[in-house]
Parts: structure tokens; C-alpha cells; sequence
């Protein structure tokens, strides 16, 4: 496959599916059996392509996918695969209907949302949904055991639902004080206690628990960040039981090197100004790709150097500062590894004050994504040329 055929600006992501598969069977090993794994692939797999992900995943022994929105649920099925599709956000009554004709699950989480669906689903139509329960995440779910079997009680009676599993979520796994995580443990697993007929599948791990905190396991993990080799957090990085592979890398060329005499500046507002006679070279890439103004001084790499980014970043393009001169076409990578050298997700994220998660998930949809297996590229999504 040529990459000239999808697209002719050099900047892009490089998707390695090697290291999601990689992640998803480590993960796999530290469950048990009846465990059963579902991907999260939601805002486009973080970034990185949901239909690709979800099949790698898939491949690698996911059994289940999950997503925020209906709308990903659909595109997500483009990838032909048949194991159960959970949206985790909130979806409207209207929706319902289209959930059950394409076997999608729902969360669900109050009574009249349920007798307003029902009135949407046709006759012999079967909405498969998760109650979400609300331990101390003030998202999103019922706050009692109470609420959640009236709900349940609710389910049961309909014809048109079927209760295939019940669920909640944290807010601080990945702290290393655990004190308000064993609170929302504690209350989920007497929330699930209180339920007559447990359904098929009970789950509360995001990543952090899953690769932390056995217990939380139950018989379903929903596992985001770690799948794409992402630390769920700097402090927790020390426990991993494995080291993840990050997946994600930014790359760019350059398309023009001058050498500038000193008192020269560079980008908007002229904020740079050479202070000896310096190399600087010009990349495509910019803030409307995701790559913000906030990584100004970043430094990424160049021909295996450590160089900084220098003057404002513009929408379209950055500079660099070379140590010497190097030829136009010169690989640079921005988030990843070159020779020995390497920027990592969170050398980004910290640069930009923000979490890993986001990083990838700004990289807009004009960056090309490339995916590899084994060192080949086996597709190229670029929207741009769709
Ligand atoms: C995003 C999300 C996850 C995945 O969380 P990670 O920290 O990325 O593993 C799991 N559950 C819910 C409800 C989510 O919204």
C-alpha cells in the first residue's frame, strides 16, 4: 500500500495494532476466565480509529466493545463484529428503537426514560440494557438500592427489555489513596448484593482498576487508556503488573531549512528571536491538527536529535531549531520513538498541563491515521480523500 495514494501532506499518525493487541492479551491473563474484556473504543478509539481498534482488540480477545454515544455504537459496527456493543452515556428514548434493531446495549438509569422507550420499540422488539448506579461519580445513575430494583423490577416486567447487566464507575482508581475508591466499591457491591436476579454481567473497572484492584474484575472490565499503551496516571505508573506499549505516534517532514543570522525571529507576535546564527526548519503542523499553541518550547525529534519547537505554533505550521542543517524531507517525530530517543504521550500531556487521554483525542481528523501490523502498513484512513 502507498501512502502517496491517500495522501500528500507529510504529517501523520502511526497506529501500531501490534501494541493493542499486545495490551488487551497481557491485559487478559491477569483475569480470570469468566472475566470477560470489553474494549472501550469510544471518541474514535481515543483518537486512534474505532473500527481498527475494535477489530484488533476483538482479535486479540476482547469480548465486548464500548462506546459514549449511539452514533459511535453505529459507526463501530461498520466493523462487521459480533460480540455485545455497550453505549455507556446517556441516550434518548427516541433512540431505543435503533439500538434493538442493531443489537446495541443501553444505559439506563430512570424510570421514565424506560416507559417512553418502550413506546418506541415495536412489538417483538428486545432492548438488551445496563443500569448504571452512581457510587460517587455524580454522573450519571441510580443512587440506591432501592432505585435500582425498582428499575430492575421494572426491566423484568417489560417484554420489550431484556437486564443484561448492571454497572458503575470511578473517580479516583487511579489515586494511589484508595479511600474513596473502596467507599464506591464497597456501595456498588451492596447495590448488586441487594439484586434478587443478578444479570449477566456486573462490572465497575475502568483501566486503573483492572490492572490494580483484583477484586474489581467481576465478570466484565471496560478497559480504555491501557489498551492504547496510556498510563491511566503518572502516580500509578510504578504498579503496573506490565509495562503497556504506547500505540499512537505523530510524525511529520520538514519542508524547509534556512540558516538565519543572529536577531532574526520567528511565527506570529515575533516572540522568537535567534541568538546566534541558528538552523531552523519549518513543519506542517499546527494547532488545527490538535498539535496546540501550548507546545511552544516542546521538543520533538529530528534526525534522531532532541530539538525545540521555537515561536508561536500557527494553525498549519511549526518551527524548529536544528543543530545543524538537515535536508528537506527529514523525518521528525513529534509523540513516539526515533533511534533511541523517544516523546512519550505524557511528555506531551504534561507540556500541554493536561492528562494522556486528551492528546490523542485532539489530533484532529486532518491528521492521516497509518496503521501498522509486524512493521507493514495495512490502512490508511485519511477523511480528507472519503
Ligand atoms: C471512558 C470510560 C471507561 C474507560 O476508562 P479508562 O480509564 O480509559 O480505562 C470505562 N467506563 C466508563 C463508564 C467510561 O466512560
Amino acid at each position: 500500500m502507498t501512502v502517496e495514494a491517500k495522501f500528500y501532506r507529510d504529517t501523520w499518525a502511526e497506529i501500531n495494532l501490534d501494541h493493542i493487541s499486545y495490551n488487551v492479551s497481557e491485559t487478559l491473563r491477569l483475569l480470570p476466565e469468566n472475566t470477560k474484556l470489553f474494549a472501550v473504543v469510544k471518541a474514535n478509539a481515543y483518537g486512534h480509529g474505532d473500527v481498527q481498534v475494535a477489530k484488533a482488540a476483538v482479535e486479540a480477545g476482547a469480548q465486548g466493545l464500548a462506546v459514549a454515544f449511539l452514533d459511535e455504537a453505529l459507526s463501530v459496527k461498520r466493523a462487521g463484529l459480533s460480540v455485545p456493543l455497550l453505549v455507556l452515556g446517556a441516550s434518548s428514548p427516541q433512540a431505543a428503537k435503533m439500538a434493538a434493531d442493531r443489537q446495541i446495549s443501553l444505559t439506563v438509569f430512570q424510570k421514565d426514560w424506560l416507559l417512553e422507550a418502550e413506546k418506541h420499540l415495536e412489538e417483538g422488539q428486545l432492548l438488551r440494557v445496563h443500569i448504571k448506579c452512581d457510587t460517587g461519580m455524580g454522573r450519571l445513575g441510580v443512587k440506591t438500592p432501592e432505585e435500582l430494583n425498582e428499575l430492575a423490577a421494572f426491566i423484568h416486567r417489560s417484554p420489550k427489555f431484556f437486564l443484561e447487566g448492571v454497572f458503575t464507575h470511578f473517580a479516583t482508581a487511579d489515586d494511589l489513596s484508595t479511600d474513596y475508591f473502596e467507599e464506591q466499591y464497597g456501595l456498588f457491591a451492596s447495590m448488586v448484593d441487594s439484586l434478587e436476579e443478578k444479570p449477566p454481567f456486573t462490572h465497575c473497572a475502568n483501566s486503573a482498576a483492572t490492572l490494580r484492584f483484583g477484586k474489581t474484575h467481576l465478570n466484565a472490565v471496560r478497559l480504555g487508556i491501557s489498551m492504547y499503551g496510556l498510563s491511566p496516571s503518572e502516580e500509578i505508573k510504578q504498579e503496573l503488573p506490565f509495562p503497556l506499549k504506547q500505540s499512537f505516534s505523530l510524525r511529520t517532514r520538514i519542508v524547509h531549512v534556512k540558516k538565519l543570522k543572529k536577531g532574526e525571529k520567528i511565527s506570529y507576535g515575533a516572540t522568537y528571536e535567534t541568538s546566534e546564527e541558528e538552523w531552523i526548519a519549518t513543519l506542517p503542523i499546527g494547532y488545527a491538527d490538535g498539535w496546540l499553541r501550548k507546545l511552544q518550547g516542546q521538543i520533538v525529534l529530528a534526525g534522531g536529535k532532541r530539538v525545540p519547537i521555537v515561536g508561536r505554533v500557527c494553525m498549519d505550521q511549526c518551527m524548529i531549531r536544528l543543530p545543524e542543517e538537515m535536508p528537506v524531507g527529514t523525518e521528525v517525530t513529534l509523540i513516539g520513538k526515533q533511534g533511541e530517543e523517544e516523546i512519550t504521550m505524557d511528555d506531551i500531556a504534561r507540556k500541554m498541563e493536561t492528562i494522556n487521554y486528551e492528546v490523542p483525542c485532539i489530533i484532529t481528523a486532518r491528521v492521516p491515521r497509518i496503521y501498522k501490523r509486524n512493521g507493514e502498513i495495512v490502512e490508511i484512513v485519511n477523511p480528507l480523500s472519503e
